[in-house]
């Protein structure tokens, strides 16, 4: 089955997940039209970048230390991964050096498992003062289901993060149009995410096989 033809076919943002595969695999889905490709580690992410075409939208979408946001900072499309304010800060700042404004979305954490990283939705709706972080976008809110064959579990998960979007959006970004963003759904759950709403996909394994 040609997973790439169908999942470029939904009415929703895929975002390649190339992590782990070498440039070559990203550069056979680029010849096939596909321009957003999504990695976790920054070193692959700025390896990659340095070799592959200028006109791919990379998304970083694995746990950012602020200590290394300065790598990636320069030519990041979007970044998934905001867990902490202290990160967030930090990603305003550098994009500021960089004389640009980077797209983020809030991490959200979702899943029942104690590994994942991000916010809850009230250290969001607390503490969050947008007005502070002038160089940054905010986009939305990204968030990982557990990882269990539990179906109605996932579509539970899917269905808050939805909750928290809307709170979120209602209580800072109103007025703001481009705050549209949900990221949610892998090669696993995508389906379930989209009938929850997502907008935006991140798939690996189903388009450049297991890792
Ligand atoms: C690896 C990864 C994905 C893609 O996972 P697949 O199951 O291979 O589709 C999506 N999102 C994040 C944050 C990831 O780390």
């Amino acid at each position: 089955m040609d997973y790439f033809k169908a999942l470029s076919d939904l009415d929703v943002t895929l975002v390649a997940v190339s992590k782990t595969k070498p440039a070559n695999d990203i550069q056979q889905l680029y010849d096939k039209g596909q321009r957003i490709f999504g990695e976790n580690r920054v070193q692959e992410i700025v390896e990659k970048h340095a070799i592959l075409a200028k006109d791919i939208k990379w998304h970083f979408i694995g746990h950012l230390q602020s200590k290394k946001t300065k790598e990636i900072a320069p030519f990041v499309s979007m970044i998934h991964s905001i867990d902490s304010l202290k990160l967030l800060s930090v990603v305003n700042k550098e994009a500021e050096k960089n004389n640009r404004n980077i797209d983020i979305l809030l991490q959200i954490k979702i899943a029942s498992e104690e590994s994942k990283y991000g916010f809850t939705v009230e250290d969001i709706l607390t503490t969050l003062n947008p007005e502070l972080f002038s160089f940054v976008n905010f986009r939305g809110v990204m968030g990982m289901a557990t990882f269990t064959d539990n179906k109605s579990q996932v579509r539970a998960e899917f269905q808050n993060l939805k909750k928290h979007f809307n709170a979120i959006k209602s209580k800072f970004f109103a007025n703001n149009e481009d705050f549209n963003q949900v990221s949610m759904g892998m090669s696993g759950d995508y389906t379930i995410a989209i009938e929850e709403g997502s907008t935006m996909i991140r798939i690996g394994s189903l388009l450049f096989g297991a890792r």
